[in-house]
């Protein structure tokens, strides 16, 4: 989607701070940060939100699920400890209307933040 900011920052026409790249899934730090380690992980393939995601392209729901897991497994964010947030309407605090997984850790994460 051309004027999708997440689309724009996959392509590189915004910049970011990138973490993981493949195929299909990029993650990056979120540029205000909620936690001492706060990610982004998004999918290529643009989508509005989680349940368009499910619904519409479950292959790209496994990959960027599977892109996570490798992605904190990897950097040892998984031993760390870190939760996975995606919000889903503005009521629930959605801003960016590309799906977009929070990916959040610190050493004693509250149970709505840091
Ligand atoms: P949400 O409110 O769940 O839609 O999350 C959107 C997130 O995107 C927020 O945490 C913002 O801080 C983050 N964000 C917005 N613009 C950028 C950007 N250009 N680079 C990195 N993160 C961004
Ligand atoms: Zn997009």
């Amino acid at each position: 989607m051309s004027d999708c900011i997440f689309c724009k920052i996959f392509k590189g026409e915004i910049p970011s701070t990138r973490v993981y790249e493949d195929a299909k899934v990029i993650g990056f730090k979120d540029l205000h940060p909620q936690a001492k380690t706060h990610l982004l992980f998004i999918h290529k393939n643009h989508t509005s939100n989680f349940n368009d995601l499910a619904k519409t392209d479950p292959q790209g729901m496994s990959e960027l699920m599977s892109a996570v897991a490798k992605y904190t497994e990897e950097s040892g964010l998984s031993q760390a400890g870190y939760r996975i947030v995606t919000n889903i309407g503005p009521s629930a605090g959605q801003s960016v209307f590309h799906t977009h997984l929070h990916i959040l850790s610190s050493a004693k994460l509250g149970m709505f933040g840091e």
